[in-house]
């Protein structure tokens, strides 16, 4: 099935392609039809699968469909739990709608308020918010839900979870009797049911099962780090071989960013910082260079690298992990797009075992382990937190393996490593002793 079976109007066709969406994933494939038909929905899918054009793109098509009714209001109505995915939605609904003379706002917490209330005055269609943000306008009388014909729930467990109920349920009842309702969420079960059937109407069901996402082209791997200086000794290793062709770092901080950009300039990289404190147009031109080939590695936080999509990437490098398992999933979709492989590398500090165990847990899948020649980390692994004091579980966490060597995967997924070493170069990394033979 290709999008042009979706009965989506040519501006929207044409929007998909220019965002590089060769097909639609499953969800969008069962999704996009029920909604379109104008039946309210409750969805499930994995993190990563597109869920979000799943929604966009049916409530881009209503509106461009239906007459606008008389008054400013929006017509289509997000909520989503946080600021970022609010951003992600936001960055979606300008990408998909961008040949459709559509207008969107988004009123999340955390920002000022007043050009929130100057944009909601304006004539509105789409409108994208955090609910907590969203009550405050509602409850000072800022919101006129009229003509208001689609309500989207994001990431409805995520909502629940972090208290939103209340909120979520009094904004509904605020909206017009006679809307559609979508409700997408990592699970269907517990609560999510529960609000499912108060705000929902004879809702079709979409369940997408199963963990795997289109990741498979992409080879996971960490590597235990002992420090700051190991994790910059593993990247350079890295950096230095041919197959990697251009790559994104992430880091936790813009800071990080720019200091790790300037030190692999100095080690005689092309490579550039892209963050949140760099304007629009200095991160255009960083992104441009990095498309042209100009610059060979970014280094970037999430926050500036969501929404750029560069084509070709053969590497993802974790310099830091993440705070949340999802943005592990959004980092490492970066590369392996449109039939490639990829390669995703994290380098794992002693205080980041956790984060690792909720990517495991959030993928379903066991990341590799791998360990340089010369570059080993100076302490066994730590067992995960349930597990302490327990001994320890055969075949589990803590077993590595080498490369160059003849082991097996240790317990893992049975995926083949695609990427092989050679020893690094002498004098890798200034170690207390036994780097003489490296
Ligand atoms: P979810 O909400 O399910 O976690 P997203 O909607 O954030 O997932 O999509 C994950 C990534 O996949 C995004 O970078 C998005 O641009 C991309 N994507 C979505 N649909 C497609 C598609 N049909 N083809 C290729 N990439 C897609
Ligand atoms: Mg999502």
């Amino acid at each position: 099935m290709s999008f042009t079976d979706l009965n989506l109007d040519e501006q929207l066709l044409r929007a998909i392609q220019a965002c590089g969406f060769t097909s639609p994933s499953d969800i969008q494939k069962q999704a996009i039809p029920v909604a379109l038909e104008g039946h309210d929905l409750m969805a499930s899918a994995q993190t990563g699968t597109g869920k979000t054009a799943a929604f966009v793109l049916p409530a881009l098509q209503r509106l461009l469909n239906n007459e606008p009714a008389p008054g400013h209001g929006p017509r289509v109505l997000i909520l989503t739990p946080t600021r970022e995915l609010a951003t992600q939605v936001t960055d979606a609904i300008r990408d998909l709608g961008k040949f459709s003379r559509l207008r969107s706002t988004t009123v999340v917490g955390g920002m000022p308020y007043p050009p929130q209330i100057k944009m909601l005055r304006q004539p509105l269609d789409l409108l994208v918010a955090t609910p907590g943000r969203l009550i405050d306008h509602f409850e000072s009388g800022r919101l006129d839900f009229g003509r208001l014909e689609m309500l989207v729930l994001d990431e409805a467990d995520r909502m629940l979870d972090m208290g939103f109920v209340d909120d979520v349920e009094r904004i509904a009842a605020a909206l017009p009797e006679q809307r559609q309702t979508l409700l997408f969420s990592a699970t269907l079960e517990g609560e999510v049911r529960n609000v499912a059937r108060r705000l929902l109407k004879e809702p079709q069901r979409i369940q997408i099962a199963g963990v795997k996402t289109n990741h498979d082209s992409i080879d996971q791997h960490i590597h235990q780090a002992d420090d700051f200086r190991h994790k910059q000794a593993l990247l350079a290793h890295h950096l230095g071989q041919e197959a990697v062709s251009q790559a994104i770092v992430f880091t936790a901080t813009k800071r990080g960013a720019d200091d790790l950009a300037k030190q692999l300039r100095e080690q005689g990289h092309r490579s550039a910082a892209l963050h949140g404190d760099m304007s629009q147009g200095a991160r255009r031109r960083t992104v441009e260079q990095m498309r042209r080939g100009q610059c060979r590695v970014l280094v970037a936080t999430d926050v500036a690298a969501r929404g750029i999509d560069i084509k070709g990437l053969s590497h993802v490098f974790n310099f830091d992990l993440p705070m949340a398992a999802e943005d592990y999933i959004h980092r490492i979709g970066r590369t392996g797009r449109g039939g490639a492989s990829g390669t995703a590398l994290s380098l794992v500090g002693p205080q980041e075992w956790d984060k690792v165990a909720r990517i495991e847990k959030l993928t379903g899948c066991k990341l590799n382990r791998l360990v340089l020649d010369g570059l080993e980390p100076r302490q066994p692994e730590p067992k995960p937190f349930a597990q302490r004091g327990k001994g320890g579980r055969p075949g589990g966490y803590g077993q590595k393996r080498r490369f160059g060597g003849n082991n097996k995967p240790g317990g893992g997924n049975g995926r083949k490593p695609t990427i092989h070493h050679k020893r690094p170069a002498v004098g890798g990394r200034p170690r207390s002793a036994g780097n003489g033979q490296g």
